[in-house]
C-alpha cells in the first residue's frame, strides 16, 4: 500500500476499521458519520428538553401577557371613541327632538363596538407570530469559552 511513502520509513498509515461494521477505512463507509449524528441527537433530547420546555413556557407567558395588554389598549381606546359617539347622539338628539336619541342608532353604536372589539382581538392575536420571535430572540445562549472535562469523563 502507498508505495510513495517508501522512503518516510516512521511513517505507518493504519487508520482503524469501521468501530460498527467494521469494514477497513478505506471503504469509507457512513456507519460513524450516522452513529455520532444518532448520539448527538439522544444526547440533546436527554440534556436539552426541560432547557426548551422553560423557554418555551417562559416565552408563552411573556407573549401572552403582551398581546392581553396591548388588546387591552386598543378596545380601551376604542370604548372611550365609542362613549363619546354615543355623549353625541344624545346630545344632538336632545338638542334637535328634545328626547333620547332612536334605539336603532343606539343598537348601531353598539353593534359597530362588538365589530371593532372583534377586529382588535383579530390583529391582536395576529401579532403571535412577531411577539414570539421577539421573546425567543431574548433569550441568550451561552457557550462556554474554555472547557475542562470532569474526573469522570477523563480516562
Ligand atoms: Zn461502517
Amino acid at each position: 500500500m502507498y508505495t510513495r511513502e517508501k522512503h518516510r520509513k516512521s511513517f505507518i498509515r493504519m487508520d482503524p476499521d469501521c468501530a460498527i461494521c467494521h469494514a477497513p477505512a478505506t471503504h469509507s463507509c457512513d456507519c460513524e458519520a450516522k452513529g455520532l449524528e444518532a448520539a448527538v441527537q439522544q444526547a440533546e433530547l436527554r440534556m436539552m428538553e426541560s432547557v426548551y420546555t422553560e423557554i418555551r413556557t417562559w416565552v408563552r407567558a411573556h407573549a401572552q401577557d403582551y398581546i392581553l395588554e396591548y388588546f387591552r389598549l386598543l378596545t380601551e381606546r376604542r370604548k372611550a371613541a365609542h362613549t363619546d359617539h354615543v355623549e353625541q347622539l344624545t346630545a344632538s338628539a336632545y338638542h334637535y327632538y328634545h328626547s333620547p336619541p332612536h334605539p336603532g342608532q343606539l343598537q348601531a353604536a353598539q353593534a359597530a363596538l362588538k365589530r371593532g372589539i372583534d377586529e382588535d382581538w383579530q390583529s391582536s392575536v395576529q401579532r403571535y407570530p412577531e411577539v414570539l420571535e421577539y421573546f425567543f430572540g431574548l433569550v441568550e445562549m451561552n457557550l462556554p469559552q474554555k472547557t475542562t472535562l470532569p474526573s469522570k469523563i477523563r480516562h
